[in-house]
């Protein structure tokens, strides 16, 4: 793929900057999993810090912080309430029934955003055959449902539910750091009263590897147990941690660019004959394209776009999911919109 050129598949598909690079060549280093790597740790409390959390741990990936949150949170038989179409349900392997035996009871809902008053009837009366309820999960901002972004309101009512009916409350905050910056509102804020929360480097912040997982203290030492179990424990992570530290210092403020990019793209995309795009409803970096009145499937105006180093993500037939990030300039959101046009109307 590496004539693709203009990569709006995914935020993840930022390579490391120079400047990263680096940062990640000078850092400090020592065994992590002793707790002796410096430069993991400053990561780990900058991050706690930012979310107004007690401590936080380093992992490979997203998917990780959001499963050992779930091994801490859930026992087996044990329920999980979360957007039907969350991240947790769609893309990880259904992991929380494979390994923390925990089922998700899914809240419908386009934009992954649901209320306290609608995650309140979905709380089980505690019954001898039901299955006990012990998290809310939420994702800010939304993958799938189109990087809406939760507004602080929302997420106090629902820690006001939660902390009520004694469950815990988990955010998969994959993008959080988008949603502060679209909000104006601090990650901190976006957190009051949940348990757990994480961000992953690796989306927009423009990282090659990690993500960091954040809680209260007794929840990060039995998330500890976990990491070392799943083989998620490392040794000279500094090199990676200081790719983080690199990002929170130089690509959080310009997420706002990202975000001002994607609304962009569905602007230069309104009145294409056949797509369906709606500007007001871009809020952060990802936006949905619709194509279902070009007699074209996504597979299909793909395979043209490729022709001019340009790719999307082909949700489904007939919808494109499009995520901007810090390699994709305004300008080439120009030239990606007339030959996404073009290719519309070939
Ligand atoms: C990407 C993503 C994840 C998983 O993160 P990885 O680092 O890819 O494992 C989880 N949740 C959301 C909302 C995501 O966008």
């Amino acid at each position: 793929m590496s004539h693709i050129h203009i990569d709006l598949i995914s935020d993840t598909a930022t390579r490391p900057s120079p400047g990263m690079l680096r940062a990640m060549a000078d850092a400090p280093t020592g065994d992590e999993q002793r707790g002796e790597d410096p430069t993991t740790l400053q990561l780990c409390e900058r991050v706690a810090a930012l979310v107004g959390m007690d401590d936080a741990i380093f992992l490979p990936s997203g998917t990780m912080c959001n499963q050992i949150a779930f091994l801490v949170h859930c026992r087996p038989g044990d329920e999980i309430i979360a957007a039907a179409n969350a991240h947790i349900v769609r893309s990880e392997g259904a992991g929380a029934a494979a390994l923390a035996g925990a089922q998700i009871n899914a809240v419908p809902t386009p934009t992954g955003i649901f209320t306290a008053a609608d995650a309140a009837p979905m709380i089980r009366a505690q019954r001898d055959r039901a299955p006990v309820t012990r998290l809310i999960s939420v994702e800010q901002t939304t993958n799938f449902g189109g990087g809406a972004v939760w507004p602080v309101d929302v997420l106090q009512d629902l820690a006001k539910l939660a902390n009520g009916r004694n469950l815990a409350l988990h955010m998969d905050g994959a993008r959080l750091l988008n949603a502060a910056v679209a909000s104006g509102q601090p990650a901190n804020t976006h957190c009051k009263g949940f348990v757990s929360t994480w961000i992953d480097l690796s989306k927009g912040l423009g990282c090659p590897v990690g993500a960091v997982l954040a809680g209260s203290a007794d929840f990060i030492e039995r998330a500890w147990t976990w990491k070392h179990r799943l083989g998620g424990a490392m040794r000279q992570s500094g090199i990676l941690a200081a790719a983080g530290l690199y990002a929170l210092d130089h690509n959080v403020t310009r997420l706002a660019e990202d975000h001002e990019n994607a609304k962009l793209l569905a602007h230069e995309l309104v009145g294409t004959p056949g797509v369906s795009v709606a500007p007001d409803k871009v809020e952060t970096n990802i936006l949905f394209i619709e194509t279902s009145g070009t007699g074209k499937t996504t597979r299909q105006i793909n395979d043209v776009l490729a022709g001019d180093g340009i790719r999307l993500q082909p949700e489904s037939p007939t919808r494109f999911r499009a995520v901007t990030h810090l390699d994709v300039t305004r300008d080439q959101i120009k030239t990606a919109a007339a030959a996404i046009r073009r290719a519309c109307a070939d």
